[in-house]
């Protein structure tokens, strides 16, 4: 089995290090202290066999709901994470994100890459403890 450090697992498993640690913690992902090139102790973490997927993951991508919507019908700019959900005097769909902006409305966003996440909403969601995106494979 190949030990890499949390930042390349995390890079080669497409989950963020947070959810890496998350993994470690839940039984999900074996890792050990290692000592480094340079005499320091780091983490290592095996990589899991090919197709594996996280339960945490595996849960979120049963999810109905996502909370990753484009703000614009256009779909420019950044997929938002939305916070709530509110209906207008005309019964439109306004979403107010967590950083904050306020969108006309929301399209699905289906093909979620982190280049295009807003960086905002991610950082909030990562702080309150939401659950994170699983971006799709770039290319
Ligand atoms: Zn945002």
């Amino acid at each position: 089995m190949e030990r890499v450090t949390i930042r390349e697992a995390s890079q080669r498993l497409r989950i963020s290090t947070a959810m890496v640690r998350e993994c470690i913690r839940g039984g999900e992902l074996k890792a050990f202290k290692e000592t480094r090139d340079d005499g320091g102790m780091g983490w290592v973490v095996e990589l899991p066999e090919d197709g594996w997927v996280s339960e945490a993951i595996a849960a979120e991508l049963n999810r109905e709901f996502s909370p990753w919507w484009w703000g614009t019908q256009d779909k420019t700019g950044y997929i938002h994470y939305v916070e709530s959900l509110s209906a207008s005097s005309w019964e439109e769909t306004v979403p107010r994100f967590l950083c904050g902006e306020i969108g006309d409305n929301i399209w699905a966003a289906t093909d979620l890459r982190q280049e295009m996440l807003c960086l905002e909403c991610q950082m909030r969601a990562m702080e309150q403890g939401l659950p994170q995106s699983n971006p799709s494979p770039q290319g």
